[in-house]
């Protein structure tokens, strides 16, 4: 059985204190309310990720970094190497969020080197793929998101692959409010279990994990993720809130 999965992800917000804070108020609340087949990890910020790790039940509560080195190490000033990120305790790493995509240039290639670093650290990727506005206007959105798939994780063995986590995340869903519909998130995550079917077998489709982000809430959160291919979420705005966070966690 695939893992369900609720992801945080905080980008550029919260002081280290409040994100300690953040922290143990949602380990709290997953020990009195959090399901336990659900795994809930926070996608905290480099300078917060060692505290973070320290305040949370590691049993119930998982740490991502948002980001990673394309460098092992060395001379990239400024750089945070995916050794270093291992080296917190944290267990998790986003990678190709869109807003790295766009803002910060990271090309295919250089996703690539990421994933194999986080990999070869005994790190999970959470792998971010999603279209933005435009091309679901222009209905090519499922050519687009496998082409992102095949140009970076199907070109990992099957072993590496099953430690894949996926978060489809629509761009015009993103912070802004508009969440895509229950249908349209289930068909886009049958295609890319089916792209995987087609890649890797049936069988690893059926163990990888595909979150859904954009504007996912507890209000929203029970009927996406009762699609059978919705296997969670990848949350923004509303992982800042412990409360609004438990609400997604406590949602299936
Ligand atoms: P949002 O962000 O929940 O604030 O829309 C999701 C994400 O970017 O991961």
């Amino acid at each position: 059985m695939r893992k369900k999965v609720v992801a945080g992800n905080w980008k550029c917000n919260t002081t280290v204190q409040e994100g300690v804070e953040l922290a143990k108020a949602v380990n709290q609340l997953v020990a009195a309310k959090g399901p336990e087949d659900v795994v809930v990890v926070l996608g905290a910020p480099f300078t917060h990720i060692t505290k973070v790790v320290e305040s949370v039940d590691g049993a119930r509560v998982g740490v991502a970094a948002q980001n990673c080195a394309a460098e092992a190490s060395g001379a990239y000033t400024g750089e945070v190497s995916a050794s270093m990120v291992k080296s917190t305790g944290a267990q998790y790493v986003i990678l190709g969020h869109s807003e790295r995509r766009e803002y910060y240039g990271e090309t295919s290639e250089i996703l690539n080197k990421k994933v194999a670093l986080t990999l070869e650290n005994g790190l999970t990727p959470i792998y971010c793929c999603g279209e933005a506005l435009e091309i679901r206007e222009a209905g090519t959105q499922k050519e687009y998101v496998i082409n992102q798939l095949e140009e970076t994780i199907f070109n990992l063995s099957a072993d590496d692959f099953k430690k894949v986590i996926i978060a489809y995340e629509p761009i015009w869903a993103i912070g802004t409010g508009k969440t895509a519909s229950t249908e349209q998130a289930q068909e886009m995550h049958k295609d890319i279990r089916e792209a995987i079917a087609a890649k890797y077998g049936a069988e690893v489709a059926e163990e990888i994990s595909i979150l859904y982000g954009g504007s996912c809430k507890p209000s929203n959160a029970p009927e996406l993720f009762a699609n059978p291919d919705v296997d969670g979420g990848l949350i923004g705005g509303a992982s800042l809130k412990a409360e609004d966070f438990i609400g997604i966690i406590t949602a299936y």
